[in-house]
């Protein structure tokens, strides 16, 4: 973590400095007129005067100046002078704000040299104070102006896109604090059309109150908050008093209006940004390396003083019309332009997966309907073939009774076949009873230590004369005794209608192999036989209570039998599973959880 503030802190310093140099040296390549100098006959040149010399005798700071020639027409470009300043005794109008220029009257000149008086004891070397000619200060007068209108109206629209977008985004709270802190900008670029107007102390808090809004939008644009109950200078009304204490702080302390003070704030706006580039907060290196340009370029107003350069007509221009709040403003909007797009993608995105999802839907619900219908028609099948089968007993029966009526001497003839039907028709009934129940989990399962061995080798004595009657050989491979916790009663029935299935769809002369084996912590039980199989298009029904192959009525089928065998297997927390070949015989598996 350490290493990435370091880095956020190397390179804010990086793109300050490099915006520093450069416009150290773009000035440098402006020109400086020194004391007694002579004025070239260039008509465009905009020059900076420096080298004033002391007059001890009046106590004045002063610069001749001397022009190439007697036609050429000489004007002053000056602004925010800190004292008097006069040409050949004529004293300039003061103004506090963006530039004014004189004509410098040509009966002014002795042998082409005029002097300009300071009346000042400091060296006014850094007032900005420039000579040029007169086409030279009108151009240089409209550019200021190009510049200034430019700066205007970018920060105005800026607060109006961002206004806009808060309205369309109620939610994104850092699209208001932008706009407002761009319409403050616009009102502290616009202020100097006001001069004399009387909104002097709203310029003069406009100063600070950017800064203020600067630092706002460092934290909002990032979601930073600051520690515990400091963080409610944050919010709505936190910002509104911190900005009302601070004009009120600097209206009793000047020096809060100071530079130094002015820039020592930025401090907690740059600090925010490394804070967020450090936790890679998306767009942070962004509006970190903007806000690196505006500060280079605020150092480069500040720094001359220090470095004793002089500040250039142009850099004067950029100070005045406020042009270094733009790199770091224009670096949030396009920050909140990614952020949009970002959005508009991500709502792309959502939607072709909302259409795929509806097209799933669709498909699901295509397939869900169409699986219902089958099932219905199975429920449908089903019911006939229960309805027929529990009539054709009924129809037999009464036949039967019938003949007995008639011929009393048929009874010992008839009644085996009345048992028979009747038999079936009370299996058929208490299947149907005991599955329904089962479905509704209505069976109480008895718990008991059910051994697995001795349960198979029971089963298989009671099916014993079914196997034999059809001449088939049954083998077992039961490896040791393995006990399940479950209903002895119950898991007997689901092995029996296994058994007896296999039993069933198996030709004469046929085999069975029961096995039983562990596989970690369950029973392996498999019913091998070399049946008749089954098809793979009905493998995955046989399950279904209302499945019953067709053509498979060779014994009192009832289509319940596998069903009742898994229901009581899931509800022993174990599973059946099938695999079969048609005409090469089938493999029914029981996994039963075993507890030894
Ligand atoms: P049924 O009373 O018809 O046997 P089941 O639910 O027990 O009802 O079986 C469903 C269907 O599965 C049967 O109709 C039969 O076609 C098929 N089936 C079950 N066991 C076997 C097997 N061992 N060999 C071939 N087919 C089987």
């Amino acid at each position: 973590m350490k290493r990435h503030y370091l880095k956020a802190i190397a390179v804010f310093l990086l793109i300050c400095s490099l915006t520093f140099i450069i416009f150290i040296k773009i000035n440098n390549a402006f020109g400086v007129l020194n004391h007694g100098e002579t004025y070239p006959d260039n008509e465009n040149n905009i020059y900076s005067l420096a080298d004033y010399h002391w007059d001890s005798n009046n106590h004045t700071f002063f610069i001749d100046l001397v022009r190439e020639n007697e036609e050429q027409q000489l004007e002053l470009i000056y602004a925010k002078l800190p004292s008097d300043i006069s040409i050949n005794g004529t004293i300039l109008n003061k103004v506090s704000s963006s530039f004014s220029r004189v004509l410098i009257n040509p009966d002014w000149f002795k042998d082409n040299k005029v002097r300009v008086v300071f009346n000042t004891n400091i060296n006014p070397r850094h007032t900005p104070v420039y000579l040029t000619t007169t086409s030279g200060a009108s151009a240089a007068l409209s550019a200021y102006d190009m510049v200034f209108a430019f700066n205007l109206g970018i920060t105005f629209l800026m607060s109006i896109y961002g206004i806009s977008l808060y309205r369309l985004k109620k939610t994104e709270k850092y699209l208001l604090w932008f706009a407002i802190y761009a319409g403050a900008l616009t009102l502290w670029s616009a202020l100097p059309l006001f001069i004399g107007s009387g909104f002097k102390l709203i310029r003069y808090y406009a100063y600070n109150w950017c800064t203020i809004l600067n630092i706002v939008i460092c934290f909002k644009m990032f979601d930073i908050n600051l520690p515990r109950y400091f963080n409610i200078l944050l919010s709505k009304w936190g910002v509104v008093g911190v900005l009302v204490v601070w004009s009120v702080l600097e209206t009793i302390f000047p020096i809060l209006h100071s530079e130094i003070c002015n820039y020592s704030l930025f401090i907690f706006s740059i600090g925010a940004l490394i804070y967020a580039c450090a936790n890679k907060r998306k767009g942070a290196w962004l509006v970190l390396s903007g806000h690196a340009i505006s500060q280079g370029m605020r150092m480069v107003m500040a720094l001359p003083y220090l470095i004793r350069i002089d500040v250039s007509f142009l850099l004067r221009s950029m100070q005045y019309s406020k042009l270094f709040n733009l790199p770091f403003a224009f670096c949030c909007m396009l920050l909140i332009n990614r952020l949009f797009a970002e959005k508009f993608t991500e709502a792309e995105v959502l939607a072709k997966e909302l259409e795929q999802i509806n097209h799933n839907l669709d498909k699901k619900v295509l397939e869900g309907t169409k699986a219902l219908e089958e099932q219905h028609k199975r429920r449908h099948n089903f019911m006939m073939n229960i309805f027929h089968d529990l009539r054709t007993p009924l129809f037999v029966i009464q036949g039967s009774t019938q003949k007995i009526a008639n011929r009393p001497e048929l009874l010992n003839e008839e009644l085996p076949i009345i048992s028979e039907r009747l038999d079936f028709t009370k299996h058929l009934v208490e299947d149907l009873f005991l599955m329904a129940k089962l479905e509704d989990k209505q069976v109480i399962l008895e718990t008991e230590k059910v051994p697995l061995t001795d349960l198979l080798k029971n089963i298989i004595s009671a099916c014993s004369l079914e196997g034999e009657s059809k001449g088939i050989c049954i083998k077992t491979e039961l490896k040791c005794d393995y006990i399940t916790w479950g209903d002895e009663y119950r898991l007997k029935q689901a092995f029996q209608n296994l058994l007896l299935n296999a039993i069933y769809y198996t030709k004469a002369s046929g085999h069975i192999y029961i096995t039983s084996r562990k596989q970690k912590n369950f029973a392996v039980i498999s019913f091998e036989d070399t049946g008749i199989g089954i098809a793979p298009q009905d493998i995955d029904k046989i399950f279904d209570r209302y499945y019953r192959i067709s053509g498979s009525g060779k014994h009192q089928s009832t289509g319940l039998g596998l069903s009742i065998a898994n229901e009581i297997i899931q509800q022993h927390h174990g599973s059946i599973s099938v695999e079969s070949k048609v005409g090469y015989g089938t493999i029914f598996t029981v996994n039963l959880p075993i507890i030894s």
